[in-house]
């Protein structure tokens, strides 16, 4: 069954010629199958539904044996239980994944240009694929990292083996006082009231938590600034949601990098509801202009930071393997 949010997500999609094909799919995907008639009638005219245009998937076509290929068979194959250090109650869990902000803000870019906040600097398999090294020399002093599916799997309070070794090399670059993760789980007061949770993580990962009050994509990064030193355009924003955190990323003038996610085990429905928007939607978004293909690895989006005569994808290690 789906929750709310998605759905009405939808349905304030539902009635822009433009985008009518892009919410058939969200529709076919989510598998919703028409829009309440009342809201159709409110918004004085029918919506167009695409048929059989599901939207390509934003990260389709990595190339064979390559860690994305094996991540996505390693996830589609997953039949993993719900970790243990999920969140224990109905309402933890409930309100952990309810993102009012997130979802407000969603609707409201379906039709600003603002839908460009979505769209990261560079898209990697995950944090190996990051030159951490390129990012120093071109002036950036601090990296940021969402927690769940871009170091840990969903909810588990150790780093994923395969990211260990990067995540190290980050630290080592750019110093542990210049990395820190801003979770929605651990160290958000609504889920984590304690910071038991991110006092666990800290020690297991060794780097800080920032304990905060405001899911992402919302809240201001004054908090990041005053522990850095410096300024959002010198920060890197890591992790696996566009509409979280890589449209908080950008909100601040961060360099984004979008990390394709490790497993959806342990996630919520409403949750894998909202990935699916959320792709489906970024996928169609960036299109180039007059094609329906996406683009996966964008690096055309400036940053001060981008050194001259290169584009963003001067960050990604071995860019063409995948
Ligand atoms: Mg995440």
């Amino acid at each position: 069954m789906l929750g709310a949010p998605p759905f009405a997500t939808i349905a304030a999609l539902t009635d822009d010629g433009e985008d009518a094909e892009m919410c058939g799919s969200l529709r076919s995907a989510l598998h919703v199958s028409a829009v309440p008639a009342p809201v159709a009638r409110a918004r004085g005219r029918h919506a167009r539904v695409a048929r059989g245009s599901r939207a390509r998937r934003c990260r389709a076509g990595a190339s064979a044996g390559g860690p994305a290929a094996s991540r996505d068979a390693e996830a589609a194959a997953s039949s993993e239980p719900a970790p243990s250090s999920a969140p224990s109650s109905s309402y933890g869990a409930a309100m952990q994944s309810v993102n009012v902000a997130g979802v407000s803000l969603f609707a409201g870019m379906a039709f600003t240009s603002s839908k460009a906040l979505a769209i990261p600097h560079v898209e990697v398999p995950d944090i190996r694929w990051v030159d951490w090294r390129a990012l120093k020399r071109a002036g950036f002093k601090a990296c940021v990292f969402d927690k769940d599916n871009t170091l840990t799997a969903p909810y588990e309070k150790s780093v994923e083996p395969r990211v260990a070794d990067a995540l190290n090399e980050c630290v080592a670059v750019f110093g542990a006082e210049n990395v820190a993760v801003l979770s929605n789980s651990a160290g958000l007061a609504q889920y984590d009231p304690t910071g038991a949770v991110a006092d666990a993580m800290e020690a297991a990962l060794g780097i800080g938590f920032l304990r905060h009050s405001s899911k992402k994509p919302s809240g201001s990064c004054v908090a990041l600034e005053e522990r850095f030193k410096c300024a959002p355009k010198d920060m890197v924003m890591l992790g696996d949601r566009y509409l979280t955190d890589v449209v908080y990323g950008n909100r601040h003038g961060m360099f984004t990098v979008r990390c394709a996610p490790f497993t959806e085990a342990g996630e919520s429905a409403s949750i894998r509801a909202a990935k699916k928007v959320e792709a489906i939607a970024v996928a169609w978004w960036r299109k180039p202009d007059g094609s329906r293909k996406p683009e996966r690895c964008p690096g055309k989006k400036p940053h001060a930071n981008v050194p001259e005569g290169k584009d963003a994808s001067h960050f990604v290690a071995s860019p063409g393997v995948w």
